[in-house]
């Protein structure tokens, strides 16, 4: 086995082949199956997944509630499987924020908006009354909320509540700001109105900031969008700007897919359906780039089945089908180093 490097001071979140097994009366649900995660200081990355595909399990663990099964996973500089009880409080305490969908997880519905926030200052770090008041006005004045100071829970908005809790959550004064689904509850203006408040966090005070929501519409807001797909990241979608000769700024999306330390690698579903891929594809080393095509072994001419349309679909090049005979009637004799 390689030995892996130690994470860097800049890894805010670094996760290698976690697993979580649940094991519920004999039945057993791995909601992480391997999952890896890279989040450098100072980064806003959002991760995006069907419903059941881990996105939750996955906060759990970055924020300490739970205990992932295996892997590694290390949060601001805490190793999350070693820690003991005493660094696991510390670690909730000063190192992370959260941000619930349920905004009622957030907020105590008793105290204002002011006070919450006040309350997460003392119960993390002790704060005095003196600078209280100033910390509390900032973060007040941060999230657009500085009217509304005075008001419970109850007397806001949705999005009001979101950002208040956002407010709280980085109280604090966390190195990362982890938020699951917080805009889920949420209409498509207030959505944005949220995500702004969680990019203006992480601009303004340099939190990093893990978002997991299933709004697509997530990407607009972050560089990287991670797709986790059963309980492993699948693809990241980044986004970057760049003028034009113009001097116009366009935006470039490109999409990458995770490989993992072993060399597996998934697909995205909308790749799978179009060429219509299942079960096996068919690899060709290229001298910059591997080609990926679909279809089983083709055994050759006359050899039955393989003639049908499953085998050689109308869609696989017809380079891409000489090229399959060819590995075929290879098969015994493994062709020397990369040769054409
Ligand atoms: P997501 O947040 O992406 O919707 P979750 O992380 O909540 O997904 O769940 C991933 C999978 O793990 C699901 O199949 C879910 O049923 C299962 N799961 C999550 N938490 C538990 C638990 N405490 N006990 C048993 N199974 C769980
Ligand atoms: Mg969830």
């Amino acid at each position: 086995m390689t030995t892996l490097a130690p994470p860097a001071p800049t890894d805010h979140i670094l996760c290698r082949d976690l697993v979580r097994v649940f094991s519920t009366r004999g039945v057993e649900v791995q909601a992480l199956q391997g999952l890896n995660l890279q989040v450098t200081a100072g980064e806003m990355v959002a991760i995006v997944g069907a419903s059941g595909s881990g996105k939750s399990t996955l906060l759990n663990v970055l924020s300490g509630l739970d205990t992932p099964t295996a892997g590694s996973a290390t949060v601001a500089g805490h190793d999350l499987l070693r820690m003991g009880s005493r660094e696991r409080i510390a670690f909730q305490r000063r190192s992370v924020g959260f941000v619930w969908q349920q905004t009622a997880k957030n907020l105590l519905p008793y105290l204002t908006a002011r006070e919450n926030i006040a309350a997460a200052m003392v119960i993390a770090r002790g704060t005095r009354a003196r600078d209280r008041h100033r910390q509390v006005d900032a973060l007040l004045d941060l999230l657009g909320i500085s009217a509304l100071g005075d008001r419970r829970p109850s007397e806001l908005s949705g999005g009001q509540q979101q950002r208040t809790a956002i407010a709280v959550a980085i109280a604090n004064e966390p190195k990362v700001l982890l938020a699951d689904e917080p805009t889920g509850d949420l209409d498509e203006a207030t959505t944005e109105e949220v995500l702004s408040a969680l990019e203006l966090v992480n601009r303004e005070r340099g939190v990093t900031v893990l978002i997991v929501t299933h709004d697509p519409t997530v990407s607009g807001h972050v560089r990287r969008t991670i797709q986790i797909r059963d309980g492993r990241t699948s693809t990241e979608l980044w986004r970057s700007t760049v003028q034009d000769a113009g001097g116009t700024e366009q935006v470039i999306a490109q999409e990458f897919a995770v490989l993992d330390r072993v060399g597996r690698l998934q697909l995205p579903k909308s790749f799978t359906e179009t060429l219509r891929l299942s079960e096996m594809v068919r690899l060709e080393l290229e001298q910059d780039h591997v080609g990926v095509w679909p279809g089983i072994p083709d055994p050759g001419p006359g050899a039955g089945p393989a003639d049908t349309p499953a085998s050689t679909p109308a869609n696989a090049p017809a380079e891409g089908r000489r090229a399959a005979r060819e590995r075929t009637d290879d098969s015994t004799t493994p062709r020397e180093g990369g040769e054409r």
